[in-house]
């Protein structure tokens, strides 16, 4: 624990850091805040940047973020590059910043394939807009990945009028995400792409993709979405345990003192999972800010253990996502009686609701929510679909 007039570094400047500060000012944090921040832009929302930003019905996704308010210091395109935990030192390309305590928002960044071809990826604002000054009619889009970055930019890609190829290593798209037997019911979606699954692309050449198997597949552009690593590269000589991400225990400690982690960097314990978790969406980067702001100015920070939560719109449909299913849960697929897709359940052996995906349901996100990890005959959602949705089907999962 920290005093309240500690210095308190923050690096990312992401959503992650801009809720974080917020909560260290309103717990009570006077002392000094300096935030290092690899980009140009003050924090900003991703999930418009595959949406509104490349419709192009939004330029600006800024969060609330008053600097003279929050008195906050920030240094703009500086990277931090190394942390000293016994010297409480971080290191960057600008200077080292002493701190008292530190909060890890670094984020992930997107896994880019191999080869030497112009290759787009969309993570940043920046990226958003150079991709959207491409999605004019007839431009060739060539989109590595279907999952939901790919689906996204599908969407808008097509309603813009570009030709769409869409290359995915899985046999149906989002396959990894929601697994084959719920994804197989979203394949009408992609209508009017050249959707191709099962293929495995070797690198990015100048005038397009190579495949595994010697062919090539021309662009004028290319986009890959395949992924995020969590930004930890600055921290490989710190001491502090890393997986995938930054390891934390269920309030966002790490095992350094005063150093808290969370965001899409972080791999938080999860009391319910029994085990590190790396989630990597918003609900979940903005959520645990309280808790890791909680742990630097009190020794008795508050454990977090929500369902999880996401969301994508894609191809005029929102699909919203709680919970955590595993691909032994038997699986059941609603449409309504005009055979549109309603809802998705996953259900464990002993009769555990474990994760909900609606479509088009926003009303049911609540309720769901709070029924997932009860038994599933006790879900008001799931009895609702029952009596006016017809099950189309209902997949007993790898248990039987
Ligand atoms: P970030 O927002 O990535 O912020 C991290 C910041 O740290 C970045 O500014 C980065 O430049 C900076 N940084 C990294 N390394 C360093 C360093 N060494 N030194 C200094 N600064 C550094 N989630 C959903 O639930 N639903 C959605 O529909 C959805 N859509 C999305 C669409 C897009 C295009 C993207 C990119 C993400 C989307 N997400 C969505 C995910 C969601 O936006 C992330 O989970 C969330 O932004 C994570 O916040 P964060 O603060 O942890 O990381």
């Amino acid at each position: 624990m920290i005093a309240r007039d500690g210095r308190v570094v923050v690096v990312g400047g992401g959503l992650a850091s801009a809720r974080t500060i917020s909560a260290l000012r309103r717990k009570g944090l006077t002392g000094p805040i300096d935030v290092i921040s690899g980009e140009p832009h003050l924090p900003y929302d991703r999930p418009p940047l595959s949406k509104d930003v490349l419709t192009g019905s939004r330029d600006d996704t800024a969060l609330p973020f008053d600097i003279a308010k929050l008195d906050v210091t920030v240094h703009r395109n500086r990277r931090a590059v190394g942390l000293d935990t016994a010297s409480r030192t971080v290191r960057t390309d600008a200077g080292d910043i002493a701190y008292d305590g530190l909060v890890i928002a670094t984020g992930a960044s997107p896994i880019r394939m191999p080869g030497d071809g112009d290759q787009l990826t969309l993570r940043t604002i920046d990226d958003a807009l150079t991709l959207r000054r491409r999605l004019v009619p007839g431009h060739h889009l060539v989109i590595i990945g279907a999952s939901w970055i790919g689906a996204e930019v599908a969407t808008v890609a097509r309603d813009n009028g570009c030709a769409v190829t869409c290359l995915e290593s899985a046999e149906v798209p989002l396959a990894g995400a929601i697994g084959d037997d719920a994804a197989r019911h979203l394949l009408p979606w992609w209508k009017g792409i050249d959707l191709r699954c099962g293929v495995t692309v070797g690198s990015v050449t100048p005038n397009g993709v190579l495949l595994a198997d010697g062919s090539t597949v021309p662009a004028d552009s290319v986009v890959t979405g395949v992924g995020v690593r969590p930004a930890v590269g600055w921290l490989d000589d710190s001491g502090l345990s890393v997986d995938r991400g930054v390891l934390t225990d269920a309030s966002c400690r790490t095992d350094a003192p005063n150093v808290v982690a969370l965001g899409d960097v972080a791999q938080r314990w999860s009391p319910s999972a029994g085990k590190h978790t790396l989630v990597e969406h918003w609900d979940d980067a903005g959520g645990a800010a309280a808790a890791a702001a909680a742990a630097l100015l009190s020794d008795d920070p508050p454990v977090l253990d929500p369902v999880p939560y996401f969301w994508s719109d894609q191809f005029g449909h929102k699909i919203q996502y709680t919970g955590a299913h595993s691909s032994t849960d038997a699986v059941a697929v609603y449409s309504d009686h005009d055979g549109a897709l309603a809802a998705v359940t996953w259900t464990a052996a002993d009769g555990t609701l474990t994760a909900w995906l609606g479509i088009d349901r926003p009303r049911d996100v609540v309720p769901a929510r709070t029924s997932v990890g009860g038994p599933v005959t006790e879900s008001p959602v799931v009895e609702a679909l029952q009596k006016t949705h017809r099950v189309v089907h209902d997949y007993e999962g790898a248990r039987r």
